[in-house]
């Protein structure tokens, strides 16, 4: 037994027969004192419902109860995952309320109480969708507060990279647009069974109370992907399909047609939201 009067994660999985499937990136978190570490650094849980998103076998939901939320929401794909966690669900009476479906689907927010942090290690490429989703709703504040996501390290780092690094894209824009992206810390592969090629990295996102600059999110997602999407050409020329005198509307907003858009920082990107 553990701290939390539950079998140990290897013996879960043996029971229920959990083998890590590969179509669905299932990595995962055995160690307690690591999931943890992660529920931590996602903030003060007491007061606060939490989305988790792929409990898998549910060491990360057994963390996040133990430190201490008010209840958490988890949904999971893996229809083989739901009688390990309806085990966790008896241990923790009235606090864990498990939805099994995509997350891609299922309309969460509905299901949560504000405030709402977001806790999650996911595979790589829904993890990536869901953050953009849910760094571009119509309106701000988001019904979050606050996300803490596990990602692989490369894109862990174009989340939070700066304007002139290779790293810096879409990802970096529409995270620092609206939240405070901060790498907390590395897990290497063999924290997981079983390990991934690469290392991977959490990401504690806070959500700003406002935009750091006004735009409309569509506007800038068309912006930033037409900017990136050719990031070796010149704005004059990756933008065109945006507006057919590109050239005359860059130099009005001060703007050089000649640059890249990796030059551009993140006001720069709201200003051409705005115009185009
Ligand atoms: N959170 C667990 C841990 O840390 O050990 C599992 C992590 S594993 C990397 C990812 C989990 O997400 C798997 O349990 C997988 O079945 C689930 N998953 C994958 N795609 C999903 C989706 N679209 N919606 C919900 N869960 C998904």
């Amino acid at each position: 037994m553990t701290g939390d009067g539950l079998p140990p994660l290897r013996e879960v999985i043996a029971e229920h027969g959990l083998s890590a499937r590969k179509a669905l990136g299932q990595n995962f978190l055995l160690d307690l004192n690591l999931t943890r570490k992660i529920a931590r650094r996602a903030g003060d849980l007491s007061a606060c419902d939490v989305l988790e998103v792929g409990p898998g076998p549910g060491g990360l939901t057994r963390a996040l109860l133990s430190e201490g939320a008010r209840r958490v929401v988890a949904i999971e794909r893996d229809p083989r995952c739901l009688p390990a966690l309806e085990q966790i669900a008896a241990a923790y009476p009235g606090r864990l309320e498990i939805v099994q479906g995509d997350a891609l689907r299922i309309d969460a927010e509905a299901l949560l109480t504000r405030p709402v942090r977001v806790v999650a290690n996911l595979p790589y490429n829904v993890g990536t969708e869901l953050l953009v989703r849910w760094l571009t709703p119509d309106s701000w504040p988001p019904y979050w507060a606050s996300l803490t996501l596990m990602f692989q390290r490369e894109v862990a780092q174009r989340i939070v990279a700066a304007p002139g690094s290779k790293a810096y894209g879409r990802l970096a824009v529409l995270a620092q647009w609206r939240t405070e992206p901060r790498l907390a810390f590395d897990l290497p592969p063999q924290a997981f069974t079983p390990p991934p090629k690469v290392t991977s990295s959490v990401v504690h996102l806070e959500a700003l109370p406002a935009p750091r600059h006004p735009a409309d999110p569509d506007r800038l997602q068309r912006v930033v992907a037409a900017a990136f999407g050719q990031r070796r050409k010149m704005l004059r020329a990756s933008l065109k399909g945006l507006a057919p005198d590109i050239v005359a509307r860059l130099e009005s907003l001060g703007i050089d047609p000649t640059a890249r858009a990796e030059t551009l920082d993140l006001e720069a990107f709201c200003r051409l939201a705005r115009a185009l």
